[in-house]
């Protein structure tokens, strides 16, 4: 598996904006996965396509 395709869980600070693979600073799209417990909000970089799980749920 691609380490890009891998989801990184990662803590809030001040702003998420820049991606930390690749440095893409204009911020992410979002997707909705399907979990137990709800769906998972997921970022994707629109740049390089890596994913980040910044832990909201709905
Ligand atoms: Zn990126």
């Amino acid at each position: 598996m691609k380490a890009s395709r891998d989801i990184v869980k990662v803590g809030l600070a001040e702003e998420f904006r820049i991606c930390p693979q690749c440095g893409y600073e204009l911020g992410f799209h979002s997707s909705f996965l399907r979990a137990v417990e709800g769906y998972r909000i997921i970022l994707i970089c629109p740049e390089c396509g890596a994913r980040y799980d910044v832990g909201w749920r709905m």
